[in-house]
């Protein structure tokens, strides 16, 4: 793939790539663009399924289920770690892959894979056993964690590699199947893994599909799906709700932040600068449980502002192919004519100060300066809503039962972190915050052996850790009373 790759920078359009139903390579009778964001040009094609093909997926889901769902769980570890090992073998094109069709530097690509292998070893090692609820004279009852039976990923572009594979690994874990849907915007990363598994893994255990976004409805509404888990944004999760409440399907929703970071008065402004910075900024702003608001005492805060405007001033942003480069482009067309409305919207605010950046780059591709914003307050659509791109509002605060009600104030809840050298006052601070995370001296660390998920409209139900896998059973009661 990587000659392939390398060509077609102005070129012939990639296509070929296949999506992967009951074990089998299966292309589409028509396909859509896949646009580089570094230039905004098309630079392959993904097949678009249709809704035969979804039929086709999820029967082979439906078949596939009753055997892998009753083999020993050692076997189907022993599968997962040989799909992570050919992931690992494949890393260098699929990172080449992953930055072509979603912008970021090669670096943050080859890491994305790196912790995705990590994230399949991880999880295929965890055990959900059952439990013994009660055991006495009278009363045997235990309770068991029984798989659902097919399973439905939806995922959105920002980190499509990681998200599809940690949901794969937990539905495939506990003895499910699984139909994957990536974002139509970052279709092809997902198709090569469905490739990949073809020889890892029983025919129909993982299906990929690729398509727009009704191939998402389709999905929460087949009544063959036992479950949808979604990642994206609120709006969607709103819809994925309705329409599977049709079925009464199992949900996980993994939805949008407005993290808040408190950085209190007795830090050392440069010593959690870099931190704080790539807690905002990294793949370009666009993470779910980036830093999006930060609120800095006063007493730190000029300083504070400093050290984040050199860092956003000297940050090396281009085509994540090229050498040296730290930030890519905003990853679609669609979400970079929000940031820069926001910007527009940012700029007309009275008393606002731009310190680094503030406009879009001249020239090709989705390119958006790093920006940080001084002195702006609640009320602005850059602290109340979740912007999702290279942009900071750094918030002057005075008061620290002030800030946290201002820092909980949002309808969403996914993380938020404090930041002080006293960390008994950081982690009491901690709890009084609304979301599922709390980081206290640091933001943005996610771990599959630990549950993650956000509260308010950040989401329903956890991934990872015990919690997240849970949600991929059913629990099956056991109660057997003892003959005396
Ligand atoms: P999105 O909601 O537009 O799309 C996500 C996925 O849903 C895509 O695959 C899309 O094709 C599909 N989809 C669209 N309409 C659908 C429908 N009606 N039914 C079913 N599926 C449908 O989100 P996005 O713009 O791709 O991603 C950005 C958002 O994702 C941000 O809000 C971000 O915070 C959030 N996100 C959350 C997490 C988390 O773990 N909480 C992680 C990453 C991203």
């Amino acid at each position: 793939m990587d000659s392939r790759l390398a060509e077609s920078r102005e070129e012939a359009l990639l296509d070929g790539f296949t999506q992967t139903i009951d074990g089998i390579g299966q292309e589409s009778a028509s396909s859509f663009d896949v646009i580089d964001p570094s230039t905004g040009r098309p630079f392959a094609r993904s097949p678009d399924a249709t809704r035969e093909q979804l039929d086709a997926a999820v029967a082979a889901a439906v078949r596939a289920q009753r055997t892998w769902g009753v083999i020993p769980v050692k076997e189907r570890r022993e599968s997962l770690l040989a799909f992570a090992g050919s992931l690992r073998e494949n890393r260098e094109p699929l990172a080449l892959l992953l930055v072509r069709e979603q912008g970021k530097p090669m670096f943050l690509a080859l890491d994305e894979i790196e912790r995705s292998v990590a994230a399949l070893e991880a999880i295929s090692s965890m055990v959900l056993a059952s439990e013994v609820l009660v055991d006495d004279a009278v009363d045997r009852i235990e309770v068991h964690y029984k798989p659902l039976g097919v399973v439905a990923a939806i995922t959105p572009w920002n980190v499509p590699l990681f998200l599809a594979v940690t949901k794969i690994a937990q539905a495939l874990l506990v003895g499910n199947t699984i139909v994957v849907k990536p974002s139509p915007f970052t279709p092809l990363t997902t198709l090569e893994l469905g490739r990949l598994a073809r020889d890892v893994l029983p025919a129909g255990v993982l299906n990929v599909i690729a398509g727009r976004d009704p191939l998402g409805n389709w999905m929460t509404d087949h009544a063959d799906i036992a479950k949808v888990s979604f990642t994206g944004s609120v709006r969607t999760g709103k819809h994925v709700m309705a329409s599977a409440s049709a079925t009464l399907k199992r949900l996980t929703l993994e939805l949008g932040g407005n993290d808040a970071a408190i950085v209190l008065p007795d830090v050392d402004p440069e010593a959690i600068a870099d931190s704080l910075f790539w807690a905002a900024f990294y793949n370009c702003g666009q993470t779910c449980m980036a830093i999006k608001r930060l609120y800095v005492h006063d007493a730190v805060y000029e300083e504070m502002c400093a050290a984040l405007a050199r860092r956003a001033r000297e940050l090396p942003v281009g085509r994540g192919t090229q050498p040296g480069v730290r930030m890519g482009p905003v990853q679609n067309r669609m979400q970079f004519d929000r940031v820069c409305d926001v910007l527009r919207d940012t700029r007309t605010l009275p008393g606002a100060r731009i310190l680094a950046g503030g406009a879009a780059r001249d020239g090709d591709g989705y390119f958006i300066e790093p920006t940080i914003v001084a002195d702006v307050v609640e009320g602005c659509r850059l602290v109340d809503e979740e912007t999702f791109g290279p942009v900071l509002p750094v918030i002057r605060f005075f008061d620290v039962e002030d800030v946290v009600e201002r820092a909980n104030a949002s309808r969403m809840g996914l993380g938020a972190s404090v930041w002080t050298q006293d960390e008994a006052r950081g982690m009491a601070i901690a709890l009084r915050l609304e979301a599922g995370t709390v980081w206290v001296n640091r933001h943005l660390n996610a771990d599959v052996r630990v549950p993650f998920g956000g509260v308010k409209e950040s989401g329903v139900g956890r991934e990872f850790g015990l919690a997240g896998l849970k949600g991929y059973t059913e629990p099956c009661v056991v109660s057997l009373r003892k003959s005396r």
